[in-house]
């Protein structure tokens, strides 16, 4: 097993390879801001394409929703997050940088040893104004979860889809926190993308559907490859949880700056819903033909970051190694999340080889998404692919003129195998799709 890899590795080959830049890097940059460059923008789809799928696609109980970021005011004053979505705020009173209370040891500030003002309250939701009159009456507030959006559709989903509880509905989406202290790369910023699932359930089953849904979210992790040693359960004490939650459990993740939170899965019991009825005025229950009662369904909200997901399989997939003398860094992704699934690589920029190799590349581009690179020595562009975590490249060499028949390389045991180019599609979607979710193939359980 590697050793712990530093954060500053994974931001340097994020820059290196166009996974991750600074936001507005040529205006000096802004703070806990990043942009996804090509390679990062598919990484990050795939894994909420992975979410997607098995918390949507592959369930008859759940259905996805895509909700505006903008909500009514009403909507932040009954869900408890004007009065309630706060973080004690310290303030030094010789530097005057700001630090979130909880988050330092100690009286002093940790820049200074200077003296820290009382802790006093700070809202984290980010205020703008609707329209073109800046007052009071126009203020709303970007939303900090997606959450939500789905509960003031309850009532809309549950018509419309005509489902019977439990019934989840799923939504991915940018949220906004206007963190005291953010950092460590893309693992707390101001901007970021959620993951949430808000599964109602009749109350009195909600204690079982949560053990499910912790379940079922640690696992979706160790099935994309992050080594079980690396993830942890960690229960909520009472004095911990959220005004809304009856009972709450975090998988964290061993970050390089140690065990932190990657994704929560709450009961947030009938809160949410109740709150929203009485605010809003309209009834938010639940007929249960089958009970013959009505009743305020009970929420179970497993909450994930994209972004913190896209760092802990970043990390996890890093590995440094010799290979016969030779340094190499290697990103092990599952290869339902690499960014790119095959490089197709002539072995040399020559003006017979071309043609075929290109011929290759178009016959695989449908079906996957596939790069062509014919620049520099083989060996670099094996590195370059190898950085990036693409599962297999196929090389084209003068023989394959003769022979019709092209070598696929593995990125990780970097086996090789010569295939007839009209089988190519075939063997790469078998490769890819047989061995990507089962948990005795080389993806899953690779010793690293
Ligand atoms: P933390 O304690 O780290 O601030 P939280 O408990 O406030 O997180 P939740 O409200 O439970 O977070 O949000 C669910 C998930 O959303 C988190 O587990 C994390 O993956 C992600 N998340 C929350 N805040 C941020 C942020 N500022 N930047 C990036 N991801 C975030």
């Amino acid at each position: 097993m590697p050793a712990k890899v530093d954060m500053d590795k994974i931001v340097s080959l994020c820059k290196r390879r166009g996974l991750i830049f600074p936001s507005s890097e040529i205006y000096g940059g802004l703070a806990s801001c990043w942009d996804y460059g090509p390679m990062g923008v598919e990484l990050k789809r795939n894994v909420k394409e992975a979410w997607w799928k098995v918390v949507v696609h592959e369930r008859d109980d759940v259905v996805g929703l895509d909700t505006s970021i903008m909500m009514h005011p009403g909507v932040w004053a009954a869900s408890g997050h004007i009065d309630n979505f706060t973080d004690p705020l310290v303030e030094c009173k010789s530097c005057h940088l700001r630090w979130r209370a909880d988050a330092i040891e100690g009286q002093r500030c940790p820049q200074c040893s200077g003296e820290l003002t009382e802790p006093r309250m700070f809202n984290l939701m980010f205020k703008t104004f609707m329209g073109p009159v800046e007052e009071e009456a126009s203020l709303v507030y970007l939303r900090p979860e997606t959450a939500q959006g789905i509960f003031v559709n309850f009532e809309n989903v549950v018509t419309t889809s005509r489902k019977k509880l439990p019934l989840g509905i799923a939504q991915i989406g940018k949220s906004f926190r206007n963190e005291i202290t953010t950092g460590n790369f893309i693992f707390r910023t101001r901007e970021f993308e959620h993951m949430e699932l808000e599964y109602f359930v009749k109350p009195g089953t909600d204690k079982e559907w949560l053990d499910y849904w912790v379940k079922e979210r640690f696992d979706w992790y160790v099935k994309l490859g992050i080594r079980k040693e690396n993830l942890r359960l960690r229960q909520h004490g009472k004095d911990e949880l959220a005004h809304y939650a009856k009972d709450c459990y975090d998988i964290d993740y061993l970050f390089p700056m140690g065990w932190s939170e990657l994704e929560g899965i709450a009961n947030r019991g009938d809160f949410d819903l109740t709150q929203h009825a009485k605010c809003s005025g309209k009834e938010l229950s639940y007929y249960d033909a089958e009970a013959g009662e009505k009743y305020v369904p009970y929420v179970i909200e497993p909450s994930a970051g994209v972004d913190r997901s896209v760092l802990a399989f970043l990390i996890d997939a890093y590995e440094e190694e010799e290979i016969e003398g030779e340094k190499r860094t290697v990103l092990h992704l599952h290869p339902s999340l690499a960014p790119i699934k095959v490089a197709v690589l002539p072995l040399s920029r020559n003006e017979k080889l071309t043609p075929l190799a290109k011929e290759v590349f178009k016959q695989l581009c449908p079906s996957f998404v596939t790069d062509y690179d014919d620049s520099q020595s083989i060996g670099r562009r094996y590195r370059r692919q190898d950085e990036i975590g693409t599962p297999f490249c196929v090389t084209i060499d003068f023989e394959s003129l003769e022979d019709k028949q092209v070598t696929i390389r593995e990125r990780d045991s970097l086996a090789q195998i010569r295939v007839p180019i009209g089988e190519l599609n075939k063997v790469i979607e078998a490769k890819l799709k047989g061995e990507a979710f089962d948990a005795s193939t080389l993806w899953a359980t690779r010793e690293k």
